[in-house]
């Protein structure tokens, strides 16, 4: 079963203790298992927001969500790992390439602090950084070839080479001074080869001036990237980065662009009854500030999708079920932001506070 999650919350004074026990057998994080004691009442009126958020996105049989249209558009796509932008937003690439639209894929890592990957191909070695690095470049690969099945050129692929597992950290405690050091690859800074600005290190606002020099340089007038609802820390850690580093440059003159977001780890409509359905995507329209859109994927884009899936043999090894069960005939994007913000974790706190990112 994948995306399956419970919560347990135990209520003493304003003193809430969560403890999340995900019952996924998918790639999570040291954070996703975690127990996490927060003492603010506004953080728990955040999780019980999101909850109804969450509850009124859950997979439905009412009219499905309004449908996805996209002109000939300028479309940035970011992605946490490898994989993320294909599961998420396949069809809506190639839906933009044969309208005569550009994309540019980003990867914000190289997926290389996946310690059951690696184990998963090596079984009786301990994981060095040289393994873990040599995994990175493995999935890096992956996702060039996936992208190749859907249109997209290497030379449209920027790999950014931040650390897997660790953008929550980057995007919280480690924004400036001393950079992050990712416990996997022990790297502080993405190889040269992928550093768009010379000397950048494994820090919050170093990430931020690559991703707002990409979108200069690129002038998206769509930009799409994880949902704020994700659960993955690297996820909602990207679409905090994203928005910030997007701020940044419609500060400095780039045209704002519109804004769509995919959701890979959602439990409520990643569900196994999903994957028995055969990968369709529905969910309600949800808020107002936050509407659901859908796309419906042609056959010839379902087909391309299965093909670029087939890429990530690496991810084959470990979940092929999570990464066949994005294979349906849609693709769901949420375009807005809940009234409050939802929740990140990270290590057991919330990185988002009480500023709501801008979109
Ligand atoms: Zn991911």
């Amino acid at each position: 079963m994948h995306g399956g999650c419970e919560f347990t919350v135990l209520l003493d004074s304003f003193d809430v203790k969560v403890i999340e026990r995900y019952t996924g057998g998918t790639r999570r994080s040291r954070a996703m298992t975690t127990s996490r004691r927060v003492s603010f009442r506004s953080t728990l009126i955040g999780w019980m927001v999101v909850s109804t958020i969450v509850i009124r996105g859950e997979p439905s049989h009412a009219a499905p969500p309004p449908l996805l249209t996209v002109g000939r558009v300028r479309a940035l796509v970011v992605s946490p790992h490898p994989d993320d932008a294909t599961l998420g937003a396949s069809g809506l690439i190639q839906h933009v390439m044969l309208r005569g639209g550009t994309v540019q894929v980003v990867q914000m890592t190289g997926g290389d602090g996946f310690p059951k990957g690696v184990t998963t191909i090596n079984p009786h070695v301990a994981p060095t950084a040289d393994a873990y690095r040599w995994y990175g470049s493995v999935r890096e690969r992956e996702a060039i070839r996936a992208m190749r099945q859907l249109g997209v050129h290497r030379s449209q692929v920027r790999l950014l080479g931040f650390p897997d597992g660790g953008l929550c950290e980057l995007a919280s405690t480690n924004r400036t001074g001393p950079a992050y050091a990712s416990p996997y690859t022990r790297r502080e800074s993405p190889p040269d080869t992928e550093q768009l600005v010379r000397g950048t290190m494994y820090r919050g606002d170093d990430v931020i001036r690559e991703l707002a020099r990409l979108i200069q340089e690129f002038r998206p007038t769509l930009v799409v990237l994880p949902g704020s609802a994700d659960e993955h820390p690297d996820h909602c850690a990207t679409h905090l980065l994203v928005h910030q580093a997007l701020a940044s440059a419609v500060g400095a003159g780039s045209p704002p662009p519109r804004v769509l977001h995919y959701v890979i780890h959602y439990p409520p409509w990643l569900s196994e009854q999903r994957v028995r359905a055969g990968g369709g995507a529905s969910a309600d329209t949800g808020t107002s500030d936050w509407q659901w859109r859908t796309l419906t994927l042609q056959a010839s884009e379902q087909a391309a999708k299965r093909q670029a899936l087939k890429a990530f043999h690496s991810q084959m090894l470990v979940m092929p079920d999570f990464l066949k069960s994005f294979a349906g005939d849609s693709e769901l994007f949420v375009e807005g932001e809940p009234e409050l913000p939802i929740p990140c974790w990270c290590s057991g706190v919330n990185i988002v506070g009480g500023t709501r990112v801008v979109h």
